[in-house]
């Protein structure tokens, strides 16, 4: 068995090196995130847990871009929440990042005693379709990221440039695809995984499922406000660029979900 390489010159040697063992990989960019000791050490001089639990739903809040670095095993999730609990007065002041974390374990969990549901269906959609009604494969306008809907073109752009999404665009892109598409989510989780640089088949796959409601009481869908909501400029949300998400929630579940009414 090859031994990999741990040291390199510079980081483009080790950006060729990489190149070199995955001739498949489409593009010239690697992300702009580098996982470095030093790079992780500035993050955690930044964790403000309070903020986070205050703002850690808008993409400029203060979430953590820790996941890559406890993805590769560079920080463990004990170590960010022992750090968490020390930087607060009040332990409550904690907790929201600490259920985060949590999060994270329980996906974990989830894999170990149903690692079949990494890529099968842990219930029927309960979206009025059945999963024969999805789209097996990922569409060519969506793996280009020109759908035409501005919003989830930048997204796209950002996951593939970036190597990262905030939770909420993760959301918001896992929505779309399966929801307004009516795709199935395994083709999206896939989509992620090949781009994402905190790729983690439990944390991914099984949200994509907890969006396609295989693995949830509903679907998870949004709207174009809610996104002006939290996004702020990072994205655009103009509303002639994004004809399909601007519409009230009543209106996108009887658009998205006709079925459900008739069987009500
Ligand atoms: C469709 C979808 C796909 C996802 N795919 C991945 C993936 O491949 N890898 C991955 O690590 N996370 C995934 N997540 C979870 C979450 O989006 C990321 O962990 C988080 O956005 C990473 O950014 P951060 O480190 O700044 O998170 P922060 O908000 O700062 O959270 C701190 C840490 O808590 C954990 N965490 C936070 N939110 C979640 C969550 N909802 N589920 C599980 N763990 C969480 C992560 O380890 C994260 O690094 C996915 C979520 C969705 C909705």
């Amino acid at each position: 068995m090859d031994i990999l390489p741990k040291s390199f010159a510079d980081r483009q040697a080790l950006v060729d090196h990489v190149k070199a063992l995955s001739p498949q990989a489409k593009g010239d960019a690697a992300s702009p995130i580098e996982a470095t000791q030093a790079n992780l050490a500035k993050r955690l001089d930044a964790l403000d847990p309070a903020a986070y639990g205050r703002s850690r739903n808008f993409i400029n809040g203060k979430v953590t871009g820790l996941s890559p670095f406890i993805r590769h095993g560079m920080v463990s999730l004990n170590q960010v929440r022992n750090l968490a609990l020390d930087r607060v007065a009040r332990k409550s002041d904690a907790e929201k990042l600490i259920q985060e974390l949590a999060w994270r374990e329980f996906w974990q969990l989830v894999r170990r005693d149903h690692p079949d549901w990494i890529w099968r269906d842990a219930e029927p959609y309960k979206t009025g379709f059945s999963s024969r009604d999805y789209a097996d494969a990922l569409p060519q306008d969506i793996a280009a990221g020109q759908t035409g809907v501005a919003a989830i073109d930048d997204i796209i752009a950002m996951l593939t440039t970036t190597g990262y999404l905030h939770n909420h665009l993760r959301m918001y892109l896992a929505s779309y695809v399966v929801h307004w598409r009516r795709v199935k989510w395994q083709a999206g989780a896939r989509f992620m995984l090949n781009h994402l640089i905190d790729a983690d088949a439990a944390s991914n796959n099984l949200s994509w499922q907890w969006i396609a409601s295989t693995y949830s009481q509903k679907p998870y869908i949004f709207n174009l406000e809610n996104m002006q909501k939290y996004c702020g400029d990072a994205i655009n949300t103009q509303a002639q660029d994004n004809q399909a998400l601007d519409a009230s929630y009543e209106v996108l579940t009887a658009r998205l979900f006709p079925q459900q009414r008739e069987m009500a």
